[in-house]
């Protein structure tokens, strides 16, 4: 899948969108999502044109893969979820139901999660 350049992270990254910032290095950006699941709900994204989990995984420097791991937990301390613990959850692909087509990582904690999957039947 070729990345779109228009996608809302793109948008964001350009400055375009506001977004609420919580972590930005030369590699990444951290923001809390617009339609939070859970009490903390953040999105880890790279600045690189990375479609998907696995686009990033196959595609990205290994300089912006260690940047990406490195940032979360500066993110997780940031977010008094280091110690108590969180869930990390990326879609990947139309199975996923990704919407957004660039790579990002879902952050989310501050409250009990509950069972990992609730699958449609
Ligand atoms: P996914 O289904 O994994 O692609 O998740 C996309 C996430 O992006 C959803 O949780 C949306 O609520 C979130 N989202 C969409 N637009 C924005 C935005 N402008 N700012 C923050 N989060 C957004």
């Amino acid at each position: 899948m070729a990345y779109d350049s228009n996608n809302i992270f793109a948008r964001i990254l350009r400055g375009e969108i506001p977004c609420d910032k919580v972590y930005e290095d030369s590699h990444v950006l951290a923001f809390r999502d617009i339609r939070p699941h859970a009490k903390v709900h953040v999105l880890l994204i790279p600045k690189g044109p990375y479609v998907s989990l696995e686009d990033f995984s196959a595609r990205a420097s290994e300089a912006e893969i260690v940047a990406f791991h490195r940032a979360i937990p500066k993110i997780t301390a940031e977010l008094g979820v280091a110690v108590t613990g969180y869930r990390a959850i990326a879609n990947s692909g139309a199975d996923s139901h990704q919407e957004v087509p660039h790579y990002h990582l879902h952050l989310l904690g501050g409250q009990r999660l509950g069972p990992l999957l609730s699958l449609p039947h």
